[in-house]
């Protein structure tokens, strides 16, 4: 049956302007980084997708090597667009990025504009687009000059095959130097993705201060520091877990279920659960808490969790005492 989206789908969604730039984007994002893969179940991600789409997520956040094997989240995405969400095109912020290895020889990865230009060309051919809305560059490469992979994103802008540059992983230092040499270029850089979450603090080093300053976004990955931040761990590691999952391509490991870690996700859920949220919902009020996180890109295996983790916008301010309390615990 073709799917007709939710007509609801704008009404509960909180919309934040990346940076100062004109785009908006949902608090709440879907990152396709895994569960959509070739090794996963298609009609699974294709009622994510569209659960995200009925919930005003307008945001999908891509990069040509998720997967696993790599590219094939861009294929996975590109099918559900060409069967349910191509007549939404124009309401939808589709992002990819290329920085990691993905082909053999010298132009397969990190920052060249060879190596750029020819990704996102793969990018759109397995997406089935024309352009994509953002383009990152994944991560710093230390050999490339900065001019020339900021050259890159500039031109892939004029080109029309990205609306918007952004960069990732990137330090706060470098981070001025891209913003700088982008904005010289005419190209501005609007948005800097990066991971953090309760467990994962280092933007607040410095990184968001620059962002601010240069009038670019922070969407934050990994918010629920995959998983670990939700009471599914509490018992154990759960057979379905993606700890349990063995997927590689950086997913959390057994071994990163500590009893240190544990014990300080019981204490969180039980400060949740006075605030009226399950684990997972606080922290991602938590990261949205700060003015300057434009959006939280989700990661979920079932649309249940979506609904669950939706429900975090109920309540994204905390007290002086709540706070501290975080803190203590975290320290
Ligand atoms: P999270 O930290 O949110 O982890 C997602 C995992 O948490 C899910 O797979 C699920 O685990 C669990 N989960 C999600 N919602 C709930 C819930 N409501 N209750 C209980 N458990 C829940 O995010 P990711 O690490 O997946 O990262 C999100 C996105 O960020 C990626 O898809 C990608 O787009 C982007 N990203 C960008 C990177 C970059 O370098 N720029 C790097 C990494 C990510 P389970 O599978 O066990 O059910």
């Amino acid at each position: 049956m073709n799917y007709t989206a939710s007509p609801q789908r704008y009404q509960d969604m909180e919309y934040r302007r990346c940076g100062k730039s004109g785009l908006k984007l949902p608090a709440l994002s879907l990152g396709l980084w895994h569960n959509f893969g070739g090794i996963d179940n298609f009609e699974n991600a294709r009622a994510i997708l569209k659960l995200a789409f009925d919930s005003g997520v307008t945001h999908i956040d891509l990069a040509n090597n998720y997967g696993p094997p790599a590219g094939s989240a861009e294929e996975t995405f590109g099918q559900v667009l060409k069967k349910d969400l191509k007549p939404y095109r124009d309401e939808l912020v589709i992002t990819t990025k290329a920085g990691f290895y993905m082909w053999e020889g010298p132009y397969g990865e990190w920052g060249s504009k060879k190596y750029l230009v020819s990704s996102l060309d793969q990018s759109l051919k397995r997406m089935g687009l024309d352009y994509v809305d953002i383009f990152y560059h994944h991560r710093p490469d230390p050999e490339t000059p900065l001019e020339e992979t900021m050259a890159a994103l500039d031109l892939i802008v004029r080109q029309g095959k990205a609306l918007y540059a952004g960069i990732s992983n990137y330090s706060a230092a470098d981070t001025e130097k891209a913003a700088k040499i982008l904005k010289e270029l005419g190209t501005p850089c609007i948005i800097h993705q990066a991971k953090y979450s309760m467990f994962d603090r280092w933007v607040e080093g410095g990184l968001l201060d620059v962002l601010e300053a240069n009038g670019a976004g922070c969407v934050a990955f990994s918010p629920l520091a995959q998983g670990l931040l939700s009471n599914k761990y509490i018992k154990g590691i759960p057979a379905d877990s993606r700890a349990a999952s063995g997927r590689g391509n950086g997913a959390i490991e057994e071994n990163r279920i500590t009893e240190e870690n544990v014990n300080k996700v019981i204490k969180l859920n039980e400060l949740a659960e006075k605030r009226g949220q399950n684990l997972a919902q606080m922290a991602l009020s938590w990261v949205l808490k700060d003015p300057r996180i434009t959006s939280v890109i989700l990661g979920v295996s079932k649309p249940q969790q979506l609904t669950d983790s939706l429900e975090c916008l109920k309540n994204t301010s905390f007290d002086e005492a709540e706070l501290q309390e975080i803190n203590s615990i975290l320290a």
